[in-house]
């Protein structure tokens, strides 16, 4: 685990199952349809159970590439999953302000409904295939910034499945602090 203050805020990265969180609300790596599939979409969908899918399906037709909407957490600890869409890696330079966006509203929605803290997956850098260390650096840096002027959120924390991309985050997070 590590762990930086950022502005008002603390700023996390551990290596764990996000459905496990305990956080307010957990972030999911969504696909626009919103229709649930493999990956740690998956895993929070079967942790969750049914009434998420039921919620999105009344809620929404969908959730444009850069966007995310929210629910509640059925069964999880989190009492919302906020349900995000980054994009299917191209190497194009939209892949960047796409996969920032996705984090980025995904803040809004806390700020909105008064969810002081969140943990993230790793969005995108799965099945969508952005390459982790790219990925690490916009996912902080995004977060970093919406913190500067959003202090009513008070933790963020990436939550890593496996090693590899647990290590590449820390390294992304010692940047993040120690650089400028
Ligand atoms: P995407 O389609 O956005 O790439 P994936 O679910 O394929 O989403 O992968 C995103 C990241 O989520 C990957 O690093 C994957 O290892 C990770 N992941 C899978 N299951 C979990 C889980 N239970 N908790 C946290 N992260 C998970």
């Amino acid at each position: 685990m590590m762990q930086a203050a950022i502005h008002q805020s603390v700023l996390e990265v551990v290596q764990s199952d996000i459905t496990q969180e305990e956080t307010e609300a957990i972030g999911n790596a969504a696909n626009s349809r919103l229709a649930g599939g493999g990956g740690v979409d998956g895993a929070i969908h079967r942790g969750g159970g049914p009434s998420i899918m039921a919620e999105l399906k009344a809620g929404y037709k969908g959730c444009p590439t850069g966007s995310a909407v929210i629910t509640g957490g059925g069964n999880l600890k989190a009492k919302y999953v906020v349900h995000a869409v980054g994009p299917v890696y191209s190497g194009k330079p939209k892949d960047a302000e796409l996969l920032s966006s996705a984090y980025r509203k995904s803040l809004e929605l806390c700020t909105q409904n008064k969810i002081s803290s969140i943990s993230f997956p790793s969005i995108a850098t799965g099945v969508y295939g952005y390459p982790v260390e790219e990925a690490s650096r916009i996912a902080l840096k995004t977060v970093k910034d919406y913190l500067k002027d959003h202090h009513e959120i008070k933790l963020v924390r990436f939550v890593l499945f496996d090693s590899t991309t647990y290590r590449v985050y820390e390294e992304a997070l010692k940047e993040l602090t120690g650089g400028k």
